[in-house]
């Protein structure tokens, strides 16, 4: 089959690969549909995370259909169309019981095989997806590709954050980038009822779609979101600051924004060593700090049926549409916001 393979920084081949068997009994074998290039995705293309082996198929959000399933199936059935989370989850062990099934003992992230361990990723014409049954979500009528694909990551990620974030109707909430996974967390703080939402980015047209989606936006270079902020707060700042973005930079602006008492939601895959905030600030704002990797299987499960009633605009945010020959290519676009990108799927 062709796959999108990593191999060293900023390299990444359209290759043939074998295709992938069944190894396990709890095994499914997904023909990929759709699949996309997200931003932590680009974590690994620059080098700021490493340790992936050469020719490990990158990606992890994909749809498709299940043509081959192991011994164990559960409840699928070839034929089936499903989404998939970024992680495998067992749905037994006592994190995934308790809802957190980013952080199963058994889970693997996709596009992740280091020292000949781990699972090949999605960016490719077919994957293996083990533990299957507990992983897979079967996609109800009325779900097209475009929202199927981005519960798997990116719209759950973002409703995460909001809902972590313990956003009250009426509140003041921040939400501090304004790439995918903002403009999901947007739609979310909005979902939730929040009295308002400003969204913070530089680019012109995140800016644009954050507005489109019911934000009010601030271009961090030219507006004073503190000022903005402190304005819609009685001068004390955000209730909930939904950081999405995982760099020092937004980690600093997401505490000057957040009020004393406040929650300060983070979702973006910090690389840094450290806080780019003290302790003694953390303490002298009460401050309520939540982090960490999206229970994607959860949140897509409890989102389905919202998506299934409600239209969000998840095309205006999957801006670009290639097929997997152009991976490399897509790559390059998405990396550098080329003609307007916000996200990039691709048609193996
Ligand atoms: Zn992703
Ligand atoms: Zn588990």
């Amino acid at each position: 089959m062709r796959a999108l393979t990593y191999h060293g920084d900023e390299t990444v081949r359209l290759e043939r690969v074998d295709d992938p068997t069944i190894t396990d009994p709890g095994d499914a074998i997904v023909r990929v549909d759709l699949c996309a290039v997200c931003g932590s995705d680009l974590h690994v293309y620059h080098g700021r995370e490493r340790g992936l082996d050469h020719g490990c198929v990158m990606g992890h959000e994909f749809v498709g259909e299940v043509v081959a399933l192991g011994s164990s199936p559960g409840s699928l059935s070839e034929g089936d169309r499903v989404l998939s989370p970024f992680t495998t989850s067992c749905g037994d062990c006592s994190p995934c019981r308790s809802g957190l099934t980013s952080r199963c003992v058994r889970g693997e992230l996709f596009g992740w095989v280091q020292g000949g361990h781990g699972l090949h990723g999605g960016q490719a014409e077919y994957v293996r997806v083990p533990l299957a049954a507990s992983t897979l979500l079967a996609i109800p009528e009325g779900v097209g590709d475009d929202a199927a694909l981005l519960l798997g990551d990116v719209f759950s990620t973002g409703w995460f954050c909001a809902e972590q974030s313990g956003l009250e109707p009426g509140d003041v909430c921040v939400v501090v980038g304004c790439g995918p996974v903002g403009l999901c967390a947007v739609m979310a703080a909005v979902e939730m009822k929040a009295g308002r939402v400003f969204a913070l980015d530089r680019v012109p047209e995140r800016l644009a779609l954050a507005r489109q989606f019911g934000a009010e936006p601030l271009d961090v270079e030219r507006d004073d979101p503190l000022e903005a902020v402190r304005e819609a707060s009685d001068g004390l700042g955000a209730a909930a600051v939904l950081e999405v973005v995982g760099n020092a930079a937004a980690h600093r602006t997401a505490m000057d924004l957040v009020r004393p008492g406040g929650v300060l939601s983070v979702v973006g895959v910090h690389t840094e060593d450290d806080f780019a905030f003290s302790p003694a600030e953390a303490y002298d704002k009460n401050l309520t700090y939540r982090v960490g990797r999206c229970p994607a299987r959860r949140l897509a499960a409890q989102l389905l049926p919202r998506v299934q009633r409600r239209d969000f605009d998840f095309g205006a945010i999957l801006s670009h549409r290639l097929p997997l020959e152009q991976g490399v290519d897509a790559y390059r676009i998405f990396d550098k916001k080329l003609d307007g990108c916000i996200k990039v799927s691709l048609i193996p």
